[in-house]
């Protein structure tokens, strides 16, 4: 007996994408049934947010969205679903900074330079759903919660809304298994604050010239489990176990939001 051969990824645009990058990863069983774009926040010389476990260890954002991105992929692609990561590795899928020497930030050139990147790839994917993966973070450490950002005016936003619906309760539910129930801080306005510091993200917004040329053309949520900076939630996610059961979330939020959208 051999084991089937895992079906091989296919990066969708090797020139403009780096190695790993806008890599789509084939269903594991069936036709595959919808195509997923995931997308892990952050990456390469941008870390994201810093948060540090009870038991002192330093937790960067950056390897938590990757790991929980790569953990939901593997369940989406069980599920019968295409997976496409705008980045499947530490580096940035875009490529942006990788040559100038950037640690610790990018510009706010470079920034949106990535964001946009991250975008054309989800379009390229002609994906049925993205789904940006970040952690929240702020200055008092107490703070925490749950948290899904859709944009809600697009004539996308009723399902982009059902999305991040399904995503918000499904994390939850998944966080109080793991005994660590956070606030449920809702789904809310991508203009409402999030790491944009106000306005529309690049990921989710409408077209804005000059600063959203190319919006995203699917139904998308950024979603926000907890808090980075709070070391008790962190602390209860923050190991193999959690960031699967992260991963399984996504997953299962993603894909209720598919099966009620064959149903309408
Ligand atoms: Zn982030």
């Amino acid at each position: 007996m051999t084991a089937a051969a895992e079906p091989a990824p296919v990066q969708l645009d090797p020139r403009t994408f780096p190695d790993g990058g806008c890599v789509a990863l084939p269903a594991r069983r069936g036709g595959s049934s919808a195509t997923v774009v995931l997308d892990a926040g952050h990456g390469g010389p941008d870390p994201g947010a810093v948060g540090t476990t009870p038991d002192g260890t330093a937790v960067v954002e950056k390897e938590l969205t990757l790991a929980v991105a790569l953990a939901a992929a593997d369940d989406l692609r069980d599920r019968g679903n295409t997976v496409v990561l705008t980045r499947s590795t530490e580096a940035l899928g875009t490529g942006v900074g990788a040559d100038d020497g950037q640690v610790g930030a990018l510009t706010t050139d470079m920034s949106q330079e990535d964001l946009e990147a991250r975008v054309r790839c989800a379009n390229l994917a002609r994906a049925h759903a993205l789904v940006s993966v970040h952690f929240n973070s702020f200055a008092d450490p107490t703070v925490g919660g749950t948290e899904t950002l859709y944009e809600p005016e697009r004539p996308l936003a009723p399902q982009s809304r059902a999305l991040a619906e399904s995503l918000q309760t499904s994390i939850r539910s998944r966080l109080a298994e793991l005994g660590r129930p956070p606030a449920d801080r809702g789904v809310v306005d991508d203009s409402s604050g999030g790491e944009a510091g106000g306005g529309h993200l690049v990921l989710l917004g409408p077209r804005i010239p000059g600063y959203i040329d190319e919006p995203s053309a699917m139904p998308a949520a950024l979603v926000e489990p907890l808090f980075i900076t709070n070391p008790t939630d962190l602390g209860a996610i923050a190991s193999s176990t959690g960031m699967d059961a992260l991963g399984e979330a996504v997953s299962g939020g993603v894909s209720d939001y598919l099966a009620g959208a064959r149903r309408r």
